[in-house]
Formats: structure tokens, sequence, C-alpha cells
């Protein structure tokens, strides 16, 4: 697959932060890039914990820092990882990208053995819950 330069750049920012993931439980790190419609790129890590209900993925922990940074919506997000198999965005991930975007949005993620990959967020999330907005 051809790889856009915002793709690659997003996915280098992920893996420049990927060292800063918190994953003493699981030790799958993983780290996420957001292109917002600002021009600006966010970054986040999973945080785990202890009590492990707790834990926030790599992907809404860039969002919620998208979100803090006052960006509002999401044009492309990446995640690396340092597990050697694809790790798509989990189902509340899913649903929170969703909040923040419109299709088409890609998500490109890699593996550790530098495999790349891209979805459309609509199909692997087809249906988000979605409120009439005030
Ligand atoms: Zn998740």
């Amino acid at each position: 697959m051809e790889l856009s330069e915002e793709t690659n750049k997003l996915l280098s920012e992920a893996v420049k932060v990927l060292k800063n993931s918190y994953a003493p439980y699981s030790n799958i790190h993983v780290a996420s890039a957001i292109l917002s419609d600002g021009g600006r790129i966010y970054v986040g890590v999973n945080v785990e914990n202890s009590s492990y209900g707790l834990t926030i993925c790599a992907e809404r922990s860039a969002v919620s820092a998208m979100i803090s940074g006052g960006g509002r919506n999401i044009v492309a997000i990446a995640i690396a990882t340092d597990y050697p198999e694809p790790l798509m965005p989990c189902g509340a991930c899913r649903q929170v990208i969703a909040e923040f975007s419109e299709n088409p949005l890609i998500v490109s993620y890699s593996t550790s053995t530098g495999k790349i990959y891209a979805v459309r967020l609509s199909d692997i999330f087809p249906r988000p819950f979605k409120l009439m907005k005030q």
C-alpha cells in the first residue's frame, strides 16, 4: 500500500512517544498520533493501572490531548505499537474517535515488525452511537 506523507508523519510521531507508554502489566506499549483540523498533531500513549479497568488506551489519550489543546476534529489518526501483530482500536476507542471525526477517516497502524495497515473507521465501526449536538 502506498502511504501518504501525512500517514508516514503521524506514524513517525507515534513511534517517537511509544517509549513514554506506561504498560507494566500487559507489556504492550501503544502510542497514537492525531492530525487535527487545525493542522496540529497530538499524541497519546496507553496508561495502564493496577486496577485494570482504569487503563486508558493510547487513542483515547491522544483524543484527550487534542481536546485539551483546543482541537475538535480528527483528520487522521495513527497507532504504533511494539506488538508484532496489528492492534486496531478497541471498541471504546472507536466510539471516541467517531465522536470527533467525519467520514472517511483513515486509521493507520503499525507493528513492531514494521508492517503498516490502514482502514477506514467506517469499515471497522460502521454505525457509531451519536446524539444530536445541541
Ligand atoms: Zn482502546
